[in-house]
């Protein structure tokens, strides 16, 4: 972490999850305010950098890591969560398949990642819950078994896609 003083600090988030439920959607809403129905699997950066603000005054910048679609041959590099403080893990609420996944991913983090990493649940796609196959009250216990943060989202239609991104602020420890 660099340049952290009481007031300002600086995170490397990775964002994890499979294909297709929305994670390049939610760091493009987050950081550019903006949604394609046609997302790129690739944005081409490393990363993006988003700043949030906690309700304790603090700014807290968000280096957001995307991957470049590797997590389709289920082979994401150690190296792309190491040194992360945070890790948000994304699923499809219409999707029961890529809750499934994230558990996986949940455990891939608990064994390999850095011990104090904090780990948000976000359940992308609210805004298809005509065709939800996730139910809030499942991935909300499982969420808080495993204490990760918990928040459903939509990168469509920006409901609590900010949220998510707090959430995180919040629960990071701020004393140097
Ligand atoms: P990634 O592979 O996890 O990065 O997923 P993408 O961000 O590329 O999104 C995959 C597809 O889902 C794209 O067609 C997006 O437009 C779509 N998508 C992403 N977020 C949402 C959402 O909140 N609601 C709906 N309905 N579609 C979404």
């Amino acid at each position: 972490v660099s340049g952290n003083n009481r007031s300002f600090f600086q995170y490397k988030l990775v964002l994890l999850g499979d294909s297709s439920v929305g994670k390049s959607s939610l760091a493009l809403r987050f950081v550019r305010g903006q949604f394609q129905e046609f997302q790129e699997s690739t944005i081409g950066a490393a990363f993006m950098t988003q700043s949030v603000q906690c309700s304790d005054g603090t700014t807290v910048k968000f280096e957001i890591w995307d991957t470049a679609g590797q997590e389709r041959y289920h082979s994401l590099a150690p190296m792309y969560y190491r040194g992360a403080h945070c890790a948000v893990v994304v699923y499809d609420i219409s999707d029961a398949s890529t809750f499934t996944r994230a558990k996986s991913w949940v455990r891939e983090l608990q064994r390999q990642a850095p011990p104090n990493i904090i780990i948000a649940l976000a359940g992308n796609k609210l805004d298809l819950s005509h065709s939800r196959q996730v139910s809030e009250e499942e991935a909300s216990a499982y969420a808080a078994e495993n204490k990760l943060l918990f928040v459903e989202a939509s990168a469509k239609t920006d409901a609590n896609v900010k949220l998510i991104f707090t959430r995180v602020a919040e629960a990071i420890p701020k004393s140097d």
